[in-house]
């Protein structure tokens, strides 16, 4: 027989996969002496099951009565109890924390005759009728689909009938009198009455739990962090305590540090009188948990314990649910809190310096992914002296924002579509705005605290966020947003800092950020650990400077044809191009070889001695060609030929698929005079350098190389134009000449290739675009539709795929190797700056990535973690 139903006394936090994240640590906490409520788990097990059955099986039905049981025995509550009915939650928890995305029902066990036990019980009318009322609305909302406005409308009509300002104010009266029309919402819509019996309740809440692992916005969210449709929920079944009950209750939100910038103090929310709900969905805005220390400070500093004790245990930050019943403090849960990247990082490195963690355990801490929105954008602090504060919220994900406003998470998405930047401004979010939020530069909300939807979504995804702007209303029906007579409307400009609160009308420029203080920090320990190399593709001076802000270790790619974008090289380019022999070549060669020795010489000198890999032409020779009438008339007249000579020669030149046409090495084979010509520009160069005293190895990469015997014609090609360089020089050059491996044929053969490459550099993309057989530029047409039908875990073309081009990576790597036991590996396609593929580069031997400059810290902190 399988266990499918856990005591919380039963688990521990090893058993993620079987109690999910929420039920591991329920049953860890209650290991540790933490004043957790009692309760039980349903396994990930029971909801496969479910998923297969569409019903709960009999011997689940037979372990929930038991557990249900053994929960009544150490509560002293039953069921409809007339004297102490015990109430519960039931609350969905996959292994995977996904907050907010399923569902929970709080009140468990309420009914007509037990609402007013627990009236009398606690001597608060007022509190059993709120209880009830919060039961019936959930229920009715994800048990039978009924809509959440239907019910919040009710309360909006009191609220406004009586002029009441909060939910605080309604009276035992009114509750019973919405307790009243909420049943009659349940016998408007199709579902028929509020099932009484609190059983009847309990299953068909464990059986929505269940289903919204399904549900729409929790399928968004798994697509978008990569969470594997096969885990399934737990369901927790847990007493309910409250909150809500009087004054000397409440509940609370806590971090056991600052989750926005990392300070080690304890940080949080508390609203008196509530249930948890209130803090997580904004409805009222909450105070700091600091009024407790004034309030009551023995319930403090139990609360500053409890995040001792798990910090101390779980060697993390701790993101946690307490609630206060008559005095009484109790836990509900604990996680490793959501930080912002900038947290995390100090965090991390805090921990270090505490004990807690040592550099290998930090480095594992960090995402590599979420570096990125450290290195994104700030404002600049002299710029915004000049620019009013339109107003002020709270800091809830910091970054620095300027694009335009949009209302609703649909209208938002729209406009990024459409190619906007976009802030996307609410009064509050749900989870329902899930695709909005991820698509938007900001989040600004007018109500909420640090922990609402808004501000822990927003921190998640490194956007920037500001909740809790009080005196921004937001007005949805007529698409605007006030701050007293300051007006904005959809589609006008609003920058967002991120690190102060602040809003200001207008976009205003943002500036880059450097690495400095913790980050630097966590790199160097990431480069200390990490095996493989890290270098950067950079074209220009300038990338090549940012990646070395950055720290890369040099640059892996230079792709040569990039250069030749700049009108006067392109029209030198296209002379040559154009010629039908060496001697028309001759002239525009000339002339491009000045330029690309002045281009070399910069990144070398830039690079000190950091190495360079300069890879040789490879252009689909389209690319340069101009297309239309008026671009073909403007350049005959440049390049003084008639418009039919030209247009005849772009006839003859013409390729039905350019990607797997006259490109590459293809090139050097035809037209030897440009890469000669390169390879001048490249020695000429280094021995411009030589003479004022830097040595530069230079390193040659020739791009598509199919075969030795095509390597070994490119490469005397090369090493003969070294040569004749050298011939009357005193000194020597070190030089390696090595090549691109991005043809499957190259890779099946890598061992004959090697034999006349010093290095290999796998060019992902164009091996994926060749093994798949898809087009790297048309991809855009069906790829997306593979990915959303599970055809494809993800875009090949970003994350290597690991059964088909990474096992061709694999041969070659092995197969190079045989001939040449230390050959230097790279891999310089999109992938080279991918966490995930990187893990699997380590693994196969690779000896460096290289890739785009902001990628660089983010490759060097997964080279990391991938060797720890
Ligand atoms: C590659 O194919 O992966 C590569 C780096 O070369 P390019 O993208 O320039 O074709
Ligand atoms: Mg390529």
């Amino acid at each position: 027989m399988t266990q499918l139903v856990y005591n919380f006394a039963e688990g521990n936090m090893n058993m993620r996969d079987l109690l999910g994240g929420k039920g591991a640590n329920l049953a860890e906490m209650t290991g540790l002496g933490l004043p957790v409520p009692q309760g039980f788990t349903l396994t990930t097990t029971a909801c496969h099951d479910y998923q297969v059955n569409h019903q709960l099986g009999q011997e689940l039905l037979h372990q929930v009565d038991q557990a249900l049981e053994q929960l009544s025995e150490i509560s002293g509550k039953r069921f409809e109890d007339e004297h102490n009915p015990l109430l519960i939650s039931v609350r969905s928890g996959a292994a995977i924390s996904m907050p907010g995305m399923m569902d929970t029902i709080l009140n468990i066990g309420l009914n007509d005759k037990t609402v007013a036990v627990l009236a009398e019980l606690t001597d608060n009318e007022r509190f059993a009728y709120d209880s009830y009322r919060r039961l019936l609305a959930m229920f009715g909302n994800v048990v039978y689909g009924i809509a959440e406005d239907a019910f919040d409308q009710v309360l909006t009509d009191i609220k406004t009938q009586k002029n009441y300002e909060s939910d605080l104010d309604l009276t035992t009266e009114d509750l019973k009198a919405i307790v009243a029309e909420f049943k009659q919402i349940y016998r408007d819509s199709d579902k028929g009455e509020f099932p009484q019996k609190p059983k009847e309740q309990l299953l068909a809440a464990i059986r929505a739990v269940f289903e919204s692992w399904d549900n729409q916005r929790a399928r968004i969210y798994r697509r978008e962090n990569q969470i594997s449709e096969d885990l399934g929920t737990a369901v927790n079944v847990q007493e309910m305590v409250f909150g809500n009950a009087g004054a000397d209750c409440g509940t609370g939100v806590a971090f056991t540090r600052n989750p926005a910038t990392g300070e080690n103090k304890l940080f949080g929310e508390y609203l008196q009188n509530a249930q948890g709900e209130d803090v997580v969905a904004g409805i009222r805005t909450p105070q700091s948990v600091e009024v407790l220390a004034t309030e009551v400070p023995q319930l403090y500093d139990q609360l500053q314990d409890i995040a001792k004790t798990l910090e101390q245990h779980y060697h993390d930050m701790q993101d946690l649910e307490f609630t206060i019943e008559h005095g009484k403090m109790f836990l509900l849960q604990a996680r490793d809190g959501k930080r912002t990247p900038a947290a995390a990082v100090k965090i991390a490195i805090d921990l270090v310096n505490e004990g807690l963690l040592s550099k290998q355990e930090a480095i594992l801490k960090v995402k590599p992914e979420s570096l990125t929105a450290l290195l994104h954008p700030e404002f600049d602090a002299e710029t915004m002296a000049e620019h009013p504060v339109l107003t002020t919220g709270l800091p809830a994900s910091p970054g620095a924002a300027t694009g335009q406003v949009y209302f609703t998470a649909a209208t938002a998405k729209q406009a990024s579509d459409e190619g906007h930047r976009v802030i996307l401004v609410r009064q509050d979010t749900s989870p329902e705005d899930i695709e909005g939020m991820i698509v938007s530069q900001a989040i600004v909300t007018s109500r909420g605290g640090m922990t609402s939807h808004a501000a822990v979504v927003a921190r998640g995804m490194g956007a920037t966020g500001v909740v809790g702007a009080s005196e921004l209303n937001v007005n949805y029906a007529k698409k605007q947003a006030n701050v007293g007579d300051q007006l904005i409307e959809e589609g006008d400009w609003l920058s967002v800092d991120g690190t102060t609160g602040n809003l200001y009308l207008g976009p205003i420029e943002t500036t880059p950020a450097t690495i400095k203080g913790d980050l630097s920090v966590l790199l160097e320990w990431a480069k200390k650990f990490a095996k493989l190399g890290v270098y950067t593709n950079a074209d220009t001076p300038r990338d090549f400077q940012k990646a070395l802000e950055f720290d890369a270790d040099g640059i892996g790619l230079t792709r040569t044809e990039h250069m030749f974008f700049k009108p006067e090289r392109l029209l030198q380019m296209r002379r040559v191009i154009l010629a039908r022999t060496a001697e028309q070549r001759a002239e525009p060669l000339s002339h491009l070889l000045e330029m690309q020795q002045a281009d070399f010489y910069e990144l070398y000198k830039l690079a000190g001695d950091k190495e360079v890999t300069i890879r040789l032409l490879d252009p689909p020779l389209h690319e340069f060609l101009p297309h239309d009438m008026a671009e073909i008339q403007e350049v005959a007249e440049q390049i003084n030929v008639s418009v039919d000579y030209l247009t005849e020669r772009i006839d003859s030149l013409k390729e039905i698929n350019p990607m797997l046409g006259h490109r590459g090495d293809r090139l050097a084979i035809t037209f030897p005079d440009i890469y000669q010509m390169q390879v001048k520009a490249i020695m000429t160069a280094v021995l411009r350098l030589s003479d004022e005293g830097q040595i530069v190895h230079p390193h040659i990469m020739i791009p598509l190389t199919d075969s030795q015997t095509e390597m070994g014609w490119v490469r005397k090609l090369v090493t003969d134009q070294i040569t004749e360089m050298l011939a009357d020089k005193e000194i020597t050059i070190d030089y390696t000449v090595g090549t691109m491996m991005e043809m499957p044929r190259a890779c099946v053969t890598a061992n004959q290739v090697a034999r006349e490459s010093d290095f290999f550099s796998f060019g992902t993309n164009d091996l994926t675009q060749l093994t798949f057989g898809y087009s790297r530029d048309d991809v855009g047409s069906f790829l997306p539709e593979y990915i959303k039908k599970g055809i494809l875990p993800a875009d090949p073309f970003q994350t290597i795929d690991v059964e088909g081009v990474g096992e061709l990576m694999k041969m070659a790597v092995n197969r190079g190797r045989l001939t040449k036991p230390d050959l230097p590996i790279g891999v310089c396609g999109e992938v080279g700056g991918d966490p995930t593929s990187i893990n699997f580069f380590e693994k196969i031997g690779v000896t460096y990535v290289s890739c785009s400059p902001f990628r660089v810290p983010v490759a060097r902190l997964a080279a990391a973690q991938a060797h720890i």
